[in-house]
């Protein structure tokens, strides 16, 4: 988002391409979190930080493109690219800038039978609000970071939280797993979802959890259920493109260069040096990378965008927000 934002204002015609059907990226896995740590930000729930980012990423309206995933890209003879989607789309561009993150994201799933018809009532693979869960009976099903927050934060509000974990160790801050082992949260450990009851047909009343080790089970009451089980993620047929990389990042220059002329990578995606895989890191890649996919196009461009604060492409802009230069 804040690349095309940044090709914008360095006068580039921009075109974002996003494989899910709205923009925040691993952001959106997290969206009733408190952001505290990017600069000149003052604490933001993610949410509104998304909302925020695209909000930025729309100034100079570039060409939004959602449910495409990028899976081929082929350069034609005039030295431009051919870009191929999972669904036959195509886009031609002169230059790239890679903004995948870690690829494609799924939620690992519970693995049990017929658990997806349950998807649309009440089983639940993220949290996006605390409140549909007031005075209900939870379980939560996993122990990574999310499992043991969302644990914390519902237990002041459900009428009881229980935490079904195969291993006995939990992920996440000490602190919280402690806080979540010292309040009224039921902790099963070592233990798992073994089987969905429903009555009703359309919404998990009853859960069995069985013991992993001893194989002994017992039947809870349940009015939700969320699973944490991590996620899965896949940058599918990218992997062929001959990009030099590690297991889960693409080497780049300091120019934000991949080994590919003409494609540029910014932020998850890509390691370096001094590489921050934070979003504030995402804001310097997305800056440089635009700059390099800038020079790449016109050699004899600025090296660096002028400043925004002195930056005739905002006059209007500025006029229109009121402001008096
Ligand atoms: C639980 C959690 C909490 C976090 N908390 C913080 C925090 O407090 N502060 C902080 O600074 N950072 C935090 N982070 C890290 C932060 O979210 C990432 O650094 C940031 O999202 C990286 O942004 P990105 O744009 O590089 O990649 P992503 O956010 O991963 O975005 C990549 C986008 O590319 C799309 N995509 C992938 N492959 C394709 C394809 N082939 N075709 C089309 N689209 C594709 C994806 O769908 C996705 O939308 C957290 C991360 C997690 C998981």
């Amino acid at each position: 988002m804040y690349a095309a934002f940044y090709s914008g204002m360095r006068d580039m015609k921009t075109k974002l391409i996003e494989a899910k059907d709205r923009l925040g990226g691993r952001m959106l896995f997290y969206p009733e979190k408190m952001i505290w740590d990017v600069g000149g930000v003052t604490p933001i729930l993610c949410e509104n930080l998304i909302r925020q980012l695209e909000e930025q990423a729309r100034t100079f309206e570039p060409t939004l493109v959602f449910e495409q995933q990028i899976e081929g890209l082929d350069r034609q003879g005039d030295g431009t690219f051919l870009l191929t989607t999972a669904c036959g789309e195509k886009h031609w561009t002169r230059t790239v800038i890679m903004a995948i993150g870690y690829g494609i994201y799924k939620m690992a799933k519970l693995e049990l039978e017929g658990a997806d018809r349950y998807e649309v009532t009440n089983l639940h693979y993220t949290v996006q609000e605390l409140e549909p869960f007031r005075d209900k009976h939870v379980l939560i099903s996993g122990g990574g970071d999310s499992a043991v927050d969302w644990a914390n934060e519902l237990e002041a509000l459900a009428k009881s939280v229980t935490v079904v974990h195969r291993r006995e160790k939990f992920g996440g801050l000490e602190r919280n797993v402690l806080r979540m082992r010292e309040s009224s949260v039921d902790v099963r450990t070592p233990y798992a979802v073994d089987k969905l009851h429903s009555i009703s047909g359309d919404r998990i009343e009853q859960v069995t959890i069985s013991h992993v080790e001893t194989g002994e089970s017992e039947m809870l009451e349940v009015d939700a259920i969320i699973v944490n089980h991590g996620m899965k993620s896949d940058f599918g047929p990218i992997l062929d493109w001959g990009l030099n990389m590690g297991e889960w990042h693409a080497n780049v220059s300091e120019k934000l260069e991949t080994n590919i002329p003409g494609v540029f990578a910014a932020g998850d995606f890509v390691i370096y040096g001094s590489k921050l895989h934070l979003i504030a890191g995402t804001f310097t890649d997305a800056a440089l990378a635009v700059n390099s996919a800038k020079l790449y196009m016109d050699p004899e461009a600025d090296k660096v965008a002028y400043v925004s604060s002195h930056n005739s492409r905002f006059k209007e802009k500025n006029k229109a927000l009121g402001v008096v230069e």
